[in-house]
């Protein structure tokens, strides 16, 4: 029989009644009591039909054994028992000793963590999964080996699940059977609490209102946040609950109106949810928070409790979008959001909060798990290969090679607009190309690839990308070191007025630049554009160094359009741009890709060269955004392309420079320095900036614009036009020097081209 879904089509084999399903061993990191209640809900569930062992993290004990538990009708609670020191091998031989006590034969693997492939490699079970859960390589004291660890699981898991829609996108590009499955939530136990419930001592003594939060309190905390909402409003009252984990409690916040009462268990959370006025979710915005999908957000709402939380990707998608959850970023947004909830919520908050609850259930969730591991396995036990990535029935409709702007507007049009099915992929680690941006170690939101600065005159393409971000309002604004001054950049009458101690107005300025500048026609090079304007002094301080140093080739050399990108102005405005929309996405890059992105007829393959893939890949149509000269395979020679080492540190001070960039056209190697907060924002003590150093090797960051280049490009350009059936769009594969607007531009049209034609 064939069952499909999302588009995919799968074998899906009848179950033989009275052939008692594989057991199911399952390896965590977790306790099967903890706060964290997914394997409890969902193995549980599992147990219904099978024999379930869930082993746990080994304990430190003096003799070496296992401390097996039954916990419940099917299900088994096995904790190995070391003494320091010993370690994998010692596990394997207990498990070994496990499956002979229990005659463990017929059995599916099942991970929570992939550290545990470290001694369990040698089995041989009928299935594997990952039920992935975090992203654990960004928690505190991740172990080094989680990386090769997760990617050794990866190649072994015949499916894999995420515990939230962020984790599923992220993880999706690394394995053909990704289904997200976001946790759900036990009603019968939280419900209660919206009812007066007996209040536990601790608790009684504390005065309304109270924000209360449960769970973990580690690196994950905005702990800043926690204290500016203390001390903002000291009649508030903070009560935290949940153990101390990682992080030195000496650093906690200590206002009087916070509470630590410690860990409590399952059973005893609903009561203390019953005594607060707000939930709270203050989640610092780091790597480490970026794939969570707190369980405990239905939870709250189970309760009947209004929740403000920080904009956590599956936080805001559903539950901020739907207005179930208030999202505020910083201590006045959560002043104002909670302010409001204590007001008291809307009459229709409860009952739209009811319907979103009413549709996920643990039962749920596991009955469409069970269909997917049945459609693994076949009648015998034996495992049926899994289809790979050509599991599409008729392939993609479209292979999209790069994931920057240009891959990922036409694959988002495609799939939301036309209905087609897409597989995008990126040979880099992510999506957004040149634009990605992410948390730094530091915790500070930085540009990988140098900053970048979104402006437009183009409506349209701002409101296109609207679709997929809010934004915050951003002027750019760069300093040129020049003469020992940090001078406005682009020239204007302040410029001047500093570089030469002078008190010139705007009308006077415009007499000196005509005094100065040599008028050259036609405007051919970018030599010419500085030096007709502003002569040749000007020219020597501010661009000639600079060019030299970015191109490698004298202005000259050069095509017009290069140095005319900077104009020269007589008033005093020193912003960078002018254009009629500059702002940057709320909360990143990235943050907009993933939601451009998030669509069921989109599959998104990272790490993924073309060329590996499109052999064994159905798909009908190709939009290529890499370098035109390597898809053609340099066969006319190389097309220079100019590239960059951009060097990255983070200062242990909250500020460095004094202006967003500053730029260095005279000395040192490097063109420019960045200081990331200024464009995003963001508040943190320390503070991240990169160095450019511009250089010829290296991944192609910028199109040269010279005649030679242009007469090169035109000779592959006769080769995309006798390859019909790939269209060529974007930076590199156009061979354009473009803005991030001007290649959404280009990718738009395109697309209305092929929807037109289609
Ligand atoms: P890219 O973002 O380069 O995406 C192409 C993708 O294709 C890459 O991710 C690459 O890995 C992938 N790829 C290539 N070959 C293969 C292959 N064989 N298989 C699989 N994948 C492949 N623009 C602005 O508007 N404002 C700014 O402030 C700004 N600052 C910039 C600063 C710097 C330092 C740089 C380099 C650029 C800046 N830009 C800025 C320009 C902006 O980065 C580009 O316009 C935009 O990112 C181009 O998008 P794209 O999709 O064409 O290319
Ligand atoms: N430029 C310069 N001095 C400056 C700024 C710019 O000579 O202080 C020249 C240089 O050739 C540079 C070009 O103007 O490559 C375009 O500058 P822009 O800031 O637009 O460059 P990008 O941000 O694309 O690197």
């Amino acid at each position: 029989m064939h069952n499909t879904e999302n588009g995919y089509s799968r074998l899906v084999k009848e179950p033989t009644p009275g052939v008692a399903a594989p057991d199911l061993v399952c390896f965590s990191h977790l306790r099967w009591n903890f706060v964290y209640q997914r394997p409890q809900h969902l193995l549980s569930r599992g147990a219904q039909d099978r024999r379930v062992f869930f082993i746990e993290e080994p304990r430190t004990a003096e003799t070496v054994g296992l401390d097996v538990t039954q916990t419940e009708p099917g299900v088994w609670v096995v904790v190995p028992l070391l003494p320091d020191g010993t370690g994998e091998e010692t596990q394997q031989t207990l498990l070994a000793q496990l499956f002979a006590d229990f005659a463990v034969e017929q059995y599916i693997c099942w991970y929570y963590t992939p550290m545990a492939m470290g001694f369990t490699r040698h089995l041989t079970p009928l299935l594997t999964i990952y039920d992935c859960m975090d992203e654990l390589s960004a928690f505190k004291n991740a172990p080094t080996r989680l990386k090769e660890r997760e990617a050794e699981l990866f190649e072994r898991a015949d499916l894999v699940f995420t515990g939230g829609q962020s984790l599923y996108e992220a993880k999706r590009g690394q394995h053909p059977n990704v289904y997200s499955f976001p946790s759900s939530v036990d009603l019968a136990h939280f419900t209660p609490a919206r009812q007066a419930q007996a209040e536990p001592a601790d608790q009684a003594v504390i005065p309304h209102p109270r924000l209360g939060f449960y769970g973990v309190i580690d690196e994950r905390m905005d702990l800043e946040l926690i204290q500016g909402l203390a001390l903002a409003r000291p009649d508030w009252h903070l009560v935290l609950v949940g153990p101390i984990v990682k992080i030195n409690p000496a650093h906690l916040p200590t206002q009087p109106n916070i509470h630590y009462l410690g860990s409590k268990s399952y059973s005893e959370l609903p009561q203390y949810l019953a005594g607060w006025d707000v939930a709270l979710m203050p989640f610092a915005l780091n790597e480490s928070t970026r794939f969570i999908s707190p369980t405990k957000t239905p939870e709250y709402l189970a309760a009947g409790k209004p929740v403000v939380s920080t904009p956590i990707n599956d936080v805001v998608r559903p539950y901020g979008e739907k207005g179930l959850v208030q999202i505020a970023q910083d201590v006045p947004e959560f002043v104002a959001q909670v302010t409001q909830c204590l007001a008291g919520m809307d009459s229709d908050w409860l009952p739209q909060v009811d319907n979103l609850l009413q549709r996920t259930s643990w039962d749920h969730t596991w009955t469409r798990m069970k269909q997917l591991i049945d459609s693994a396995l076949d009648t015998t036990g034996t495992t049926v290969p899994l289809p790979s990535f050509t599991v599409r029935e008729n392939g993609f409709d479209y292979l999209i090679v790069g994931a920057g702007f240009a891959g990922s507007v036409l694959a988002e049009r495609l799939a939301r607009d036309s209905n087609k099915r897409v597989l995008l992929v990126d040979r880099r680690a992510h999506i957004a190309g040149n634009a990605y941006d992410h948390y730094n170690d530091a915790g500070v939101l930085i540009h990988r690839y140098g900053p970048h600065i979104f402006h437009t005159n183009a409506k349209e393409v701002f409101e296109y990308l609207s679709n997929f971000t809010s934004w915050r309002p951003y002027q750019h604004r760069v300093r040129a070191s020049v003469d020992g001054q940090l001078l406005p950049i682009p020239i204007n009458l302040d410029t001047i007025n500093q570089l030469y101690g002078l008190n010139l107005s705007t009308f006077q300025v415009e007499e000196f630049f005509r005094s100065v500048a040599e008028p050259r026609s036609p405007l051919k090079t970018s030599e010419d554009v500085v030096v007709n304007k502003v002569g040749r002094e000007l020219y020597e301080k501010f661009f000639r160094n600079y060019t030299r140093k970015q191109w490698g080739l004298d202005p000259s050399e050069l095509h017009a359009s290069v140095t005319a990108r900077v104009p020269t102005r007589t008033n005093r405005d020193d912003r960078y741009f002018t254009d009629s929309y500059q702002a940057m996405p709320l909360y990143g890059y990235t943050r907009m890709f993933e939601n451009m992105l998030s669509h069921p007829n989109i599959s998104v393959m990272l790490n993924t060269d073309y060329r590996a893939v499109q052999q064994f890949i159905p798909f009908k149509h190709m939009v290529y955004t890499g370098p035109v000269d390597e898809y053609f395979d340099y066969c006319y020679g190389k097309l220079p392309y100019r590239s960059l080492e951009f060097k990255h540190e983070t200062l242990d001070q909250p500020v460095f420079q004094t202006a967003p960039v500053v730029n260095y056209p005279n000395d040192y190697l490097y063109t420019r320095i960045t200081e990331f907060k200024y464009l995003t924002g963001q508040q943190h003590p320390k503070t991240s900036i990169v160095y450019e150093i511009p250089q010829a090797e290296g991944d192609p960051y910028y199109p040269i614009p010279r005649t030679e280049n242009a007469e090169l490009y035109k000779r592959y350009q006769n080769l995309v036009e006798e390859t019909p059936n790939v269209q060529f769009v974007g930076r590199l594969a156009t061979y354009k020097y473009y803005n991030m607007d001007q290649v959404v531009a280009q990718a738009l049209t395109i697309y209305n081209k092929i929807a037109v034609a289609k």
